[in-house]
């Protein structure tokens, strides 16, 4: 098809210059032009036996040599005719010839031909060459090849947790009976989620060579045209290709270029990217959950996403593909070393170890570099020295994104994660902890999920303070532990800050103000921002007693943190050392390190994180 339309724009360009050519050389008759007084004369002289009138002035006739020959005659034909009949030459008159139908035809059409031929050429310069006429409205799907270097889950180190949501996903196109005869429906679009070079689209690439069904991979730039209404029609007949091939998935990487939220560009928004979106939302609709088709996506930003793109139905299942950790740094860079030589003493752990904060595609390129090194200088094999220097390599290199992170900064995120981790299980009233890490997210040096055990619809007020102690419990621990404070715990405070305040004006649930809410929020003017809107009908008095409180609550709860982190020195010191070796410790390993101080401490509790947990 390619080279089809391609060869059209260039034949109709070739005719229309041939044509032109033509045109312009051959004489259009190949009479002989005479003056007319040459014509006078060789009348007179009795040469010329016969002529033919043509039209209004124009005469055609022989000379005796048989060459044909015509003159214009200048003003009207009379004083010519007189002549004429003089030398008795025959006159023969015929009306002006009509010009031959294709001529005409020539005329109009030609500039359209030119111009169709020359705009043929300008699309297929500017698309790259690569692409076909009229195709803008098409996908650019790309249909993954299965044959051609399969990727399959061994190909991807780490991330259990990841390729088990997705084992899932394969197994249903594998089988859809076995899960629709149980009236199970499998998710509509699965969303990966995580920063740029954690293996997304690896992932992706893995699910297709193991489903064996066809796998279309798209980026979300390529719905990005400078034409409205390109993009939409291009989602539209991606679908329409994924219907026919069903069972099958779709892969639509990058998903921000075209799922940002709509409205939100400054103006009015973007139409063409907005036409785009909503047409993707529309197709994600308009198929059922059973049809065999799978839609995945993979994005950095979730954030910018769309909300309406994450309701459910649409992309209901969301994985997060987060930085490896220690093992899946040393899986990773196992991967890529295979088929590569190393020395004895390369010790892929001793690699891991050095590299906290490395992504999946850091590892690739540490491997890559080392191996390039190695041939530089000469060797048979890559060693040691070469991986050093090639860690210095990553970290300086073009995209200076990554960086290793320095034991100090390692120590201090340690410490304040393990004090927010601890409290959080060891309180009675806070949210146990379900899993705590040091490695980096966004803008957090690490961070503790704690999640609650039951979904309540009130919360107490021991609940609230131990939720703040636990919150003081990162700044308590960098004190209590490295005598010295860090910026690391800005959110922290902030979100204890409002805590206590909301309690003590929101809930009444300060001692000494009393069951009163202070200050009224005025819903109507919220476009003024919150902290203008909550208009306040207390006195000067009752704000510095509120302020006095908030202070006295907020000491009370670090003195509590304090307490109880520093009655378990020991219990800390051994979870900043696990964290440390392993950067990201779950509810098990948590559990086991308390455990070992406090023997016995889940045993009465084992209803509680039952529901949880499931068995224990
Ligand atoms: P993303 O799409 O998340 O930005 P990629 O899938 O493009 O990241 O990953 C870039 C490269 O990094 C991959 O081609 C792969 O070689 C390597 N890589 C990343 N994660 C892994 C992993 N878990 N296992 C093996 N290789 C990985
Ligand atoms: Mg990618
Ligand atoms: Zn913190």
């Amino acid at each position: 098809m390619k080279k089809f339309s391609k060869s059209i724009g260039f034949y109709l360009i070739i005719i229309a210059i041939g044509v032109l050519i033509a045109n312009y050389f051959m004489p259009h008759q190949t009479a002989e032009e005479l003056t007319y007084s040459q014509f006078i004369d060789m009348v007179e002289a009795g040469d010329i036996k016969e002529v033919t009138i043509v039209g209004e002035n124009l005469i055609r006739g022989e000379l005796p040599d048989d060459q044909s020959f015509q003159i214009d005659i200048p003003g009207t034909i009379e004083k010519v005719e007189g002549i004429l009949r003089d030398n008795d030459v025959d006159i023969i008159t015929r009306p002006e010839p009509e010009p031959p139908w294709w001529t005409g035809l020539f005329a109009y059409l030609l500039p359209t031909v030119i111009l169709i031929g020359a705009w043929i050429f300008i699309m297929n310069k500017m698309q790259g060459g690569g692409n076909k006429m009229m195709s803008f409205g098409k996908s650019k799907a790309r249909l993954h090849d299965n044959e051609k270097k399969k990727v399959t889950f061994d190909d991807v180190a780490n991330y259990e947790e990841v390729k088990e949501e997705l084992v899932e996903v394969v197994e249903f196109l594998k089988s859809p009976d076995k899960f629709n005869k149980l009236g199970a429906k499998i998710p509509k679009g699965v969303l990966l989620v995580g920063p740029p070079g954690t293996g997304k689209t690896l992932m992706a690439r893995a699910v297709a060579g193991e489903a064996g069904v066809p796998f279309f991979i798209i980026s979300g730039s390529d719905f990005v045209e400078m034409f409205v209404g390109v993009g939409a029609s291009r989602v539209r007949d991606l679908f329409e290709q994924g219907k026919e091939n069903a069972p099958c998935i779709i892969f639509i990487d990058e998903l921000d270029a075209v799922g940002r939220q709509r409205g939100a560009g400054v103006g009015g928004g973007h139409d063409e990217r907005e036409q785009t979106l909503n047409q993707l939302l529309v197709e994600m609709d308009g198929f059922e959950a059973n049809e065999g088709i799978i839609l995945m996506a993979a994005t950095n930003r979730p954030d910018v996403l769309d909300p309406a793109l994450l309701r459910p139905g649409r992309f209901d299942r969301q994985v997060i593909v987060d930085k490896p950790d220690y093992k899946g740094r040393k899986g990773i860079l196992e991967i890529h070393l295979k088929g590569k030589p190393t020395e004895d003493d390369v010790d892929t752990g001793v690699l891991a170890r050095r590299t906290p904060g490395f992504t999946g595609a850091d590892m690739e390129n540490l491997a890559n570099e080392a191996a390039i090194l190695a041939a530089r200088r000469g060797k048979e094999s890559i060693g040691m020295l070469e991986f050093d220097d090639a860690i210095d390599r990553v970290i300086a290199g073009p995209q200076k994104k990554s960086r290793v992170i320095s034991d100090k900064e390692q120590d201090i995120v340690s410490y304040h994660e393990t004090g927010h981790a601890l409290l959080g299980e060891l309180l009675e009233d806070a949210d146990p902890t379900h899993k705590v890490t040091i490695i980096p997210r966004g803008r957090a040096g690490g961070f503790t999920i704690n999640l609650p055990q039951e979904d309540k619809s009130f919360i107490t007020k021991s609940e609230l303070l131990d939720k703040v102690t636990m919150l003081l419990g990162g700044r308590v621990a960098e004190e209590v532990f490295l005598d010295d404070i860090s910026t690391g715990a800005q959110n922290d405070l902030e979100r204890s800050t409002k805590i206590i305040r909301n309690m003590i004006t929101d809930y009444g649930m300060s001692e000494n103000l009393g069951p009163l809410t202070l200050g009224q929020k005025q819903n109507e003017q919220v476009f003024l921002g919150r902290d203008i809107s909550r208009s306040r009908n207390y006195s000067e008095d009752v704000a510095a007693l509120i302020d006095k409180e908030a202070r006295a609550m907020v000491d009370a709860c670090y003195e509590q943190a304090r307490t109880v982190l520093t009655e378990n020195r020991d219990m800390v010191e051994d979870m900043v050392a696990a964290l440390k070796e392993h950067e990201t410790l779950n509810k098990d390993d948590i559990k086991e390190i308390i455990g070992k101080y406090k023997p016995g401490f889940y045993d009465d509790e084992e209803a509680k994180t039952d529901s949880l947990e499931g068995d224990e």
